[in-house]
């Protein structure tokens, strides 16, 4: 049996999936980039090798995907982690029927892909022009709140009424902005539900540049948190799937991809 890996090189973290030559998820790890990108990837890749029992020459084909993704240099393939995210949500998703728009906020950026009913890229809108709705705004409120990011999503569910306004879009006044919060007596919980919806308003802006269909896929690590979740789907009016490894999506498309690019070059 041989074996193909697909490494996201992310800004905020490296995903690496392992697939077998009939394309099913054996398995897969998540490391923070950190600032040696190349490598933390291939510290990574061997880890979960060994942790599968496999060898290095097991592995058939490498893809590298995500915003490092040049500086793997030992990848057979390097694509884009839309092409990448595309794939792996329609793989993920086969239970949910068809993904017409996915949502993927990642640690800088975030995205609106549409698809169209083959699973083809046919649009896309993206925001990395700054920290506002993206996982790094996530990262800079939990700070501030003394909390982990992992728990924001049970914050969410404990407020009551409606959600506090938090108007800032920059990372930097968001900060002073919940300084003021907190100092007016407004529970964390209140502001951690009120930046979800903060963030979910700016995200339907983007999918509304796609357009707005039904069969919404939501991935990347933000897509772990419950209350953004809920948040998204009350703004967007409608039930969004979320896998069950959202981070891991564009890194299992882009094995997915290595066994047909390995299955061309080899037939
Ligand atoms: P990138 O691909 O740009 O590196 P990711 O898709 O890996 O980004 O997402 C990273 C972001 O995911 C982090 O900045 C953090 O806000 C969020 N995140 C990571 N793990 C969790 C978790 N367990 N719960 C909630 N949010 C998380």
């Amino acid at each position: 049996m041989k074996y193909f890996a697909g490494i996201d090189i992310g800004s905020t973290a490296i995903k690496i999936s392992i697939v077998d030559e009939n394309k099913n998820l054996m398995g897969f790890k998540i490391s923070a980039s950190g600032s040696m990108f190349y490598k933390y990837a291939q510290e990574t890749l061997d880890a979960l090798i060994s942790e599968l029992k496999l060898n290095n020459s097991d592995i058939a084909y490498i893809v590298a995907t995500g915003y490092g993704r040049k500086l793997y240099k030992e990848a057979d393939e390097n694509i884009s982690e839309i092409t990448a995210n595309a794939t792996g949500a329609r793989a993920a998703a086969s239970e949910f029927g068809e993904i017409k728009t996915i949502i993927n906020i990642g640690g800088q950026d975030s995205k609106a892909i549409s698809l169209d009913s083959d699973g083809n890229v046919i649009n896309f809108a993206m925001n990395d022009r700054c920290a506002a709705g993206t996982g790094k705004f996530l990262d800079v409120v939990a700070l501030k709140l003394e909390l982990e990011v992992d728990t924001l999503g049970e914050y969410h569910f404990k407020t009551q009424g409606t959600p506090l306004s938090v108007s800032s879009t920059c990372a930097v006044f968001a900060e002073s902005e919940i300084i003021g919060l907190l100092g007016n007596n407004h529970s964390v919980a209140d502001i951690v539900c009120g930046v979800h919806y903060s963030i979910a308003k700016r995200i339907v802006k983007l999918v509304k540049r796609v357009g707005v269909k039904e069969g919404i896929y939501f991935d990347g690590g933000p897509a772990l948190n419950a209350g953004l979740v809920n948040a998204i789907e009350n703004e967007i009016g409608q039930k969004i799937f979320v896998p069950q490894n959202p981070q891991i999506t564009t890194s299992f498309g882009a094995a997915i991809i290595g066994v047909d690019s390995y299955n061309y070059e080899n037939n």
